[in-house]
């Protein structure tokens, strides 16, 4: 069966494969900047980041060098920003400990920061042609398809199970290609639903086909419960100025800038004063509110209300006033740059 996979996956990759940038170019940079990126979006939507930033920082050493706000904007939209600022911390360890030189080592790669087992393995095998299996969700499901395995794929045992199959079916003659086509096989032809069996060149020797067990597999263990957050804006105006703060790095949307934030348990407007005390501001007038909007997180749900507010210029230390004509340089959530798209920022009306 391990013979008839490879050469079957190396046919089906020659066909099928799709153009893109760093498949043209593997170097470690880019395969590095790819598998970041791609663990976040799909790659359609992942092909113009990665594009963005090869452009804007078209090595390593010039992302080291970038401010972490510049690279922040540039990954904004992505979410899980705690990943652009492993980035710019491990092009800065590639710098200092590699002098500028990507590591080739597998040990070396997993020791930056944010590279886990799986980019490790990436970076490995598609940049330097080493013989590491990649196990990415795409990958999980073909293995776990062909060897029937029914237990649950969030379980760690049954993640190692399929670790081994995959090191086991590992073609050392072709380690890029080899994982490449795993991933692309898993990517456009056996999908999550309803995969077209009938054209796969494996259903041969697939074992849940054979035992219909195709829609079934990868088992997965319950999601973790959803979490709502209620969060209350503040766009405190002063002038041509408005209030920013920036975010820490323990909670989501570490880094970037935002309005004054109030978070408790409920969406239910706030009053004037409550707002005052929590925020160690002076409100001349309320201008506007605008309610309830939710944004969908992976693991939260984020209903957000908009208070639109004239105050007096004392703010706290933790507080900035920038100028609004420059509120678009600093990188913002997705959740505050839609709202401004559709909502004018001094009224707090809605744009037509
Ligand atoms: S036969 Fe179907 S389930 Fe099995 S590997 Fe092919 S596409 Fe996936």
């Amino acid at each position: 069966m391990v013979k008839v996979v490879r050469k079957e996956l190396r046919n089906w990759y020659a066909l099928h494969q799709r153009t893109l940038p760093w498949r043209s170019h593997p170097e470690p940079y880019r395969v590095w900047l790819s598998e970041v990126i791609l663990q976040q979006t799909r790659v359609d939507q992942g092909l113009s980041y990665f594009n963005k930033f090869v452009e804007t920082y078209p090595t390593i050493s010039t992302l080291a060098a970038a401010p972490l706000d510049d690279i922040l904007k540039l990954w904004q939209g992505l979410g899980y920003y705690s990943r652009a600022r492993n980035l710019h911390f491990a092009a800065n360890q590639v710098m200092e400990k590699h002098q500028g030189i990507f590591p080739s080592r597998y040990e070396d790669i997993l020791g930056l920061k944010g590279v886990g087992s799986y980019t490790a393995a990436a970076i490995s095998s598609i940049a330097y042609n080493q013989p590491k299996a990649v196990v990415d969700g795409n990958v999980t499901r073909v293995i776990a398809r062909l060897f029937d395995i029914t237990a649950s794929v969030n379980q760690s045992t049954t993640l190692s199970q399929i670790q081994d199959l995959a090191d086991a079916l590992m073609d050392r003659e072709h380690p890029s290609l080899h994982n490449q086509s795993m991933m692309e096989f898993g990517a456009l032809q056996c999908v999550p639903k309803n995969p077209n069996c009938e054209v796969c060149p494996m259903s041969d020797v697939c074992q849940a086909r054979e035992k219909n067990h195709v829609s079934l597999i990868p088992l997965k263990d319950k999601k973790t419960k959803r979490r709502s957050r209620y969060f209350h804006y503040v766009l405190a105006q002063y002038g041509d100025k408005i209030a920013l703060s920036q975010r820490g790095t323990d909670d989501i949307w570490g880094g970037l800038f935002e309005f004054p934030l109030i978070e408790n348990d409920s969406i239910d407007v706030l009053p004037p004063l409550h707002i005052e005390k929590a925020l160690s501001i002076s409100i001349k007038r309320i201008v506007k509110i605008n309610s309830e909007r939710k944004h969908v997180l992976s693991h939260q749900d984020i209903f957000a209300n908009f208070y639109h507010a004239e105050i007096d210029g004392a703010i706290d230390d933790k507080l900035n006033l920038v100028a609004w004509a420059d509120l678009h340089t600093f990188a913002l959530p997705r959740l505050i740059d839609r709202y401004l798209e559709n909502h004018d920022p001094i009224s707090g009306e809605k744009r037509h």
